[in-house]
């Protein structure tokens, strides 16, 4: 299958052209999923040595890797407060760390490629949608305290020279996020892996698993894989395949709109060179690209409307933060599926010896697959036991089958927190 309609697909670099599996094969590792998780995996394999093969069900990048926002920086879905407050400073920081140890790798990887990846400039600002500026500049002084970030508080003045809207209170920026091509990323890493000995076959999906004695037989649909060891990284697309993995993970659909070019009425919204957002549970997301679009994303739902659907409800979204660019007209939308974790941290380690499992890594999953990756190649290659900082987060039910309709209630109350939130603290609407 090809990929799905969007800004990435219009503008993408070639993928990897790998071929369907239609034969038997035997291999060190088979890792399943072709997105970020398992791509870095199988190249943090090769960089160690290993030459493992990799299957995906569709095209590398297909998934949400090669269709998301694009924002790339450190931290995970969980917000880091909280777990700092859960964990103590000191786990949480040694967690946190592990997502800039991945940032740099990710920088280092891109090296020379940098003009088909990586948007230039770097930061982004996150607008408080609340009237709460104690509040920001408590986030801004513990994030920096705790976890060593520099992020900037940007009084509501500077907030509002920069994005004209009445919507948002004060801010901060962050400034060292990266903006990407996921999918030019995503087919960039497939790349090098397989340069180093990956094999990575394409509409290969794994169809069955069975143990035989101490090996695993991976059945596809024209192909066999015999290997030591497997790895899964499906994610939000891993249907039934393996229950436990399946019952642990929500499939959370979201959303994407890439506006036509606003020449000189951009300016008109948007003054700030950065990526932007802002911090409600149910928050936006937006950056500049192209001619002058607008990237628009957000919102998550239990099912996906149609592209065309997509594009009215998107442009009316962005519409109710910035007004005056009635009239935009939306050149393409689309959605994707996230996994979460009921936890919402990611879900990093080993079922029993020689069954791995990378997934869980919901709305921040650029920087975090990456770090996913290293721990269990590390792993795997060289007995590292790292991974194991995330077993406390565990594999728990996510409410399966009732799984898409537990992920619209949870969005539903989030969208009655902002709303309570605004009422107790906003006197502007
Ligand atoms: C619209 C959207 C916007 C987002 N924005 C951002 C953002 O701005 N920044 C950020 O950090 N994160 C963002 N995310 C989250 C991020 O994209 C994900 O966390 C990350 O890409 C997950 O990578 P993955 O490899 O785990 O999953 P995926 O990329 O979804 O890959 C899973 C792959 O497994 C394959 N697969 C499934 N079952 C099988 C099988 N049986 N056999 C073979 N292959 C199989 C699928 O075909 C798929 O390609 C966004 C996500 C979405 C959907």
């Amino acid at each position: 299958m090809t990929h799905i309609d969007s800004y990435y697909s219009r503008t993408a670099e070639p993928g990897i052209q790998a071929q369907v599996l239609r034969t038997e094969i035997d291999t060190p590792v088979c890792i399943i999923g072709g997105g970020l998780a398992g791509i870095s995996t199988a190249l943090g394999l090769a960089e160690r040595g290993i030459n493992c093969v990799l299957l995906e069900a569709q095209q590398v990048g297909w998934g949400a890797s090669g269709r998301n926002g694009g924002f790339v920086g450190r931290g995970f879905s969980q917000n880091a407060l909280k777990l700092a407050k859960t964990l103590g400073e000191s786990h949480a920081r040694r967690l946190y760390s592990l997502t800039g140890q991945a940032f740099g790798l990710m920088q280092q990887r891109i090296e020379g490629h940098e003009e088909s990846i990586l948007q230039p400039g770097s930061g982004s600002v996150t607008a408080s949608w609340f009237d709460d500026e104690p509040g920001v500049k408590h986030y801004v002084a513990e994030m920096n305290r705790i976890f060593d970030e520099t992020l900037e508080f940007w009084p509501r003045e500077k907030i509002a020279e920069n994005y004209l809207t009445s919507r948002y209170y004060d801010g901060f920026l962050k400034p060292d996020t990266m903006r990407m091509h996921s999918l030019n990323y995503t087919i960039h890493t497939a790349t090098l892996a397989m340069q180093k000995g990956a094999r990575i076959y394409e509409g290969t999906p794994a169809k069955k698993i069975r143990r035989k004695g101490s090996r695993w037989h991976i059945v596809t649909p024209s192909g066999l894989v015999n290997a030591d060891q497997i790895v899964y990284a499906c994610s939000g697309y891993i249907g039934s395949l393996h229950g436990k993995l399946s019952r642990a993970t929500l499939p959370v659909a979201t959303y994407v709109l890439l506006t036509e070019p606003l020449g000189e009425r951009l300016h008109d919204a948007i003054r700030a060179p950065y990526a932007a957002g802002d911090n409600r549970f149910s928050s936006n997301y937006y950056r500049i690209v192209g001619d002058k679009q607008l990237l628009w994303g957000g919102r998550v739902s239990m099912f996906q409307p149609t592209q065309e659907r997509l594009k009215v409800i998107m442009v009316n979204d962005l519409l109710s933060v910035y007004p005056q660019l009635k009239g935009v007209k939306g050149e393409v939308a689309w959605g994707g599926f996230m996994g979460y974790a009921r936890h919402k941290m990611p879900q990093i380690g080993q079922l029993k010896p020689s069954e791995w499992y990378c997934q869980g890594f919901g709305g921040s999953g650029m920087v975090t697959t990456t770090m996913g990756g290293e721990l269990i190649a590390s792993a795997i290659a060289a007995d590292d036991d790292r991974y194991q900082m995330f077993a406390r987060f565990g594999l728990s039910y996510v409410g399966k089958p009732f799984g898409p309709i537990i992920a619209q209630l949870a969005y539903w109350s989030y969208q009655l927190q902002d709303a309570l939130q605004v009422s107790r603290l906003n006197r502007k609407f």
